[in-house]
């Protein structure tokens, strides 16, 4: 589609995933002219998130291959629209999971793109010109300045990639928990990864009592010494569980796979919020009793708005927050895909775009 569009004359190189095996291999594609509300950027980093590999993969039956994944993307700005007020020549950038929304309904008016009905994503979705758009596993990208925020000059552009998919969505949950202002809290993180562990991260920062809940032993002693955590509980030891019934006040879920809310629900006090984030390809499991006993609240949330974006960028810059990364070229995408799919990385993979790191 992108290729008939008529302002699609840049030749950018990126790489794609052409079918359901999910696996990747360069790919030469277009993009749009830098419109008066664009700005061009050179993509230096690109972190690989799980959804990237529900995409390749097409867990969810939305895929429209080829798929050029990413979406926690940092990179220079190198051209900028007649309209665009706020971005120059070189700033330090990222771009997120969005690339458009409508502008005019009361999501978009509020500061909640990400809730607009109309969304359209960085990679997958159809932009107002009727083109696919194309992620950041590519050399440059040309993205709506809405959808564009700085990076704070102290957080590395490498480290900070993965703030703008798993750090916003699980600081927007946070934030509509009260978590930001009312410090003492004791919050559970379900799911040790890309978005878990910048949430126990945050979490602390924001000074919180923070445990984890993993599938996964040997991310105990990381866990605590590493990021801070202060207890770890093994979801498969029913006496651990057990031990941490009603203790915490908020739970945010980010497991992509089918599994049962009802043991995580256990674990909140009377009048406690679950907020799942992770999206598994099958529906979980919610049973009504350990709801109905604890008056416990189950909801979702689905990245964060561009203001929020912004603010979490610069909480971060505030609190030193970066993400624990494992640097790869794109020649090694899938390798890293694999291993993320066997749960075997700590705690992202980002993309050296540019190579500009020595690896
Ligand atoms: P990730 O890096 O793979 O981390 C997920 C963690 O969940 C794993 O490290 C593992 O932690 C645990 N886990 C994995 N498989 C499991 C299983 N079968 N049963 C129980 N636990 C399991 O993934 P991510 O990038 O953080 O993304 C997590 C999910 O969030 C994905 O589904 C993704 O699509 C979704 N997501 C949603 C949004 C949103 O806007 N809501 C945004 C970004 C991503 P332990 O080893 O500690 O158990
Ligand atoms: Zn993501």
């Amino acid at each position: 589609m992108a290729l008939e569009t008529p302002n699609h004359t840049q030749t950018v190189a990126g790489w794609a995933a052409y079918d359901s095996s999910g696996k990747i291999a360069p790919y030469i594609f277009k993009r749009r002219e830098n419109g008066v509300n664009d700005v061009t950027i050179q993509v230096m980093y690109c972190g690989i998130c799980h959804t990237d590999l529900h995409h390749v993969k097409d867990d969810w039956g939305i895929t429209m291959y080829p798929v050029v994944p990413g979406h926690e993307i940092t990179g220079v700005i190198t051209k900028v629209g007649s309209n665009v007020k706020n971005f120059k020549l070189g700033d330090r950038v990222g771009v997120g999971c969005l690339a458009a929304s409508c502008l005019e309904c009361e999501f978009c008016k509020n500061s909640q793109e990400n809730y607009c009905d109309q969304i359209q994503f960085t990679y997958n979705g159809i932009f107002w010109d009727g083109s696919i758009t194309y992620g950041g596993y590519s050399e440059m990208l040309v993205a709506d300045h809405r959808y564009v925020v700085h990076v704070p000059d102290n957080l590395p552009m490498d480290a900070a990639a993965p703030l703008l998919c798993a750090g916003i969505t699980v600081f927007s949950p946070m934030k509509d928990c009260q978590l930001l202002e009312s410090p003492g809290k004791k919050v559970g993180i379900v799911g040790l990864g890309g978005l878990g562990h910048v949430a126990v991260k945050m979490a602390k920062a924001f000074g919180h009592q923070v445990t984890v809940i993993s599938t996964s032993p040997s991310k105990e002693n990381e866990a605590k010494q590493r990021l801070g955590a202060d207890y770890f509980l093994v979801s498969t030891d029913a006496k651990q569980m057990q031990r941490g019934k009603r203790t915490l006040d908020v739970i945010l879920d980010t497991v992509p796979a089918k599994h049962s809310l009802g043991p995580i629900l256990e674990l909140l006090k009377v009048n406690g919020t679950l907020v799942v984030v992770g999206a598994p390809d099958r529906p979980i499991e919610l049973p009504s009793f350990p709801l109905i006993f604890g008056k416990r609240a189950v909801k979702g949330s689905m990245t964060g708005g561009m203001k929020e974006t912004q603010e979490m960028m610069d909480v971060c810059g505030k609190h030193n927050i970066t993400c624990d990364v494992e640097l790869i070229k794109p020649d090694k995408i899938n390798q890293a895909l694999d291993r993320l799919a066997r749960n075997d990385v700590r705690y992202r993979f980002v993309i050296d775009i540019a190579g500009t790191s020595k690896l």
